[in-house]
């Protein structure tokens, strides 16, 4: 398999949405149309599947040279309350939209770090959400916490709020590797907050492990992934680091390009993370997840119900995810909106009474047939022709796939096509071939990173 990579090795997206976010079209797209399709899709699901509520908290106390996320490196904490009062502000925004109670279905702090912010002031936060909403019968809230700075107090007032999982970034356990990355965390913190956390009651927690990281060596993972096995996390997201500093500025410059490890030695350190998984007995989920058997993403795997989005793989199929905060995607299922990314803007704005929009997209009914087909080759790694995909686009795709199913990633069916054992690596590339977006507009190359 290790000579497909250079083949396959390009710039792509990780489909978190369709179209992917560089190729969204604002024509149409405005304040007020972005409101319509909102209130449209809460009449459509709130009452049936509720709604997943993503809010993003930017702040950091030191920058890690591997982040690819939208954050703000502060010691200043008194940026915390000025922040909650946005965030509130904005949800008010949104409840004006809405016809009725919105019903919280899933509910996750990403940031940044969640836990920069005080564990008070998150309950604030959360009570001041929570208030006019409703819980589903069956709930899932979940946050990112650092492993340096979650406290039994942070841990202690989430699961009170009805938090029940967590996921801590530990990337890999190797000095060197870390001080590349600027990220320096033990073994036993790591070992110590997962422990905490199970304690207090978390009943899902999950770490991210990553690859391709600077000066790490394939023996680096299979120690890293050795002492992760002996913590036995419910989940693990077991993913390649992304690579391009072009589009994150000097947050990916704390190192040479030169300390990367290369195509065919990345290749390794993810098949021998892989079996390693599969040794400790956790099974794969989709791209990149790997969780016990008990986890919510294994048993909906099992049952068909494995859905992705913004948030990444989940088990709550919910059609409509408000995102809160600055950076913020939010997902109506009829179009996809961005806030602001600016602190500044972001609060300017939704302190003046107005939702704090960047850009976004209207799916037109082209782009609902294709987001199918990749939500389900993301989740499934099958799918099927059964829908209004027109013949000549069907027949555009298979001819893009000749090769994938020349080298045995995938196999084209009657009925439709399946990605192989072999193709799961490459999933990402299997995609591409359906993404029109992508085909019609001359890819970018510098947009995305490598896909393996
Ligand atoms: S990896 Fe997490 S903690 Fe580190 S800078 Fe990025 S968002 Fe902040």
């Amino acid at each position: 398999m290790c000579s497909l990579v250079p083949k396959y090795n390009v710039p792509g997206p990780r489909y978190t949405s369709y179209p992917t976010v560089p190729y969204w079209d604002t024509n149409g797209f405005s304040g007020l149309t972005w409101k319509e399709s909102v209130r449209r899709s809460f009449q459509e699901s709130n009452d049936t599947k509720g709604i997943s509520l993503y809010i993003h908290l930017p702040f950091c106390e030191s920058l890690c040279t591997f982040c690819g996320c939208h954050k703000r490196i502060t010691r200043q904490h008194s940026v915390e309350l000025p922040y909650i009062k946005a965030l509130l502000q904005e949800w008010q925004l949104y409840l004006q939209v809405f016809e009725g109670k919105p019903v919280i279905r899933e509910l996750h702090l990403g940031g940044g770090t969640p836990t920069f912010f005080a564990p008070e002031n998150l309950r604030m936060l959360l009570r001041g959400l929570l208030r006019y909403a409703d819980r589903a019968q069956e709930w899932e809230f979940s946050f990112e916490g650092h492993p340096n700075n979650t406290t039994q107090a942070h841990l202690q007032v989430l699961y009170d709020e009805g938090f029940r999982r967590v996921s801590f970034g530990v990337q890999d356990y190797n000095e060197a590797v870390q001080q590349a990355i600027h990220r320096v965390q033990t073994f036993e913190q790591v070992k110590e907050v997962t422990h905490l956390a199970r304690q207090i009651g978390f009943t899902s927690v999950g770490h991210d492990i990553i690859y391709g990281l600077p000066l790490q060596t394939s023996a680096d993972v299979a120690a890293t992934l050795k002492k992760t096995s002996e913590i036995r996390p419910d989940r693990i997201a077991f993913y390649s680091y992304a690579h391009v500093p072009w589009l994150k500025g000097n947050g990916q410059r704390g190192f040479k390009d030169s300390d990367l490890p290369t195509g065919p030695e990345k290749q390794r350190q993810y098949l021998l993370g892989k079996s390693a998984l599969a040794a400790a007995g956790y099974a794969e989920i989709g791209m990149d997840h790997f969780a016990l058997p008990g986890d919510g993403l294994y048993r909906a795997m099992h049952a068909g119900k494995l859905h992705r989005n913004f948030m990444g793989y989940t088990d709550s199929a919910t059609q409509l995810m408000i995102g809160l905060g600055a950076s913020s995607i939010s997902d109506s299922w009829h179009a996809f909106a961005q806030n602001v990314k600016s602190i500044e803007e972001y609060q300017h704005l939704v302190n003046s009474g107005v939702l704090p929009l960047l850009r976004g997209h209207l799916l037109t009914s082209r782009d609902e047939v294709i987001r199918r087909h990749i939500l389900d080759l993301m989740c499934r790694f099958e799918t099927k022709w059964n829908d209004n995909l027109s013949t000549y686009m069907r027949q555009t795709i298979i001819e893009r796939l000749a090769e994938p199913e020349a080298d045995g990633l995938i196999e084209i069916q009657v009925d439709g096509l399946r990605v192989t054992d072999k193709g799961h690596l490459f999933i990402r590339n299997i995609c591409m071939a359906f993404d029109l977006h992508l085909h019609e507009k001359a890819p970018d190359t510098r947009l995305f990173s490598m896909t393996v």
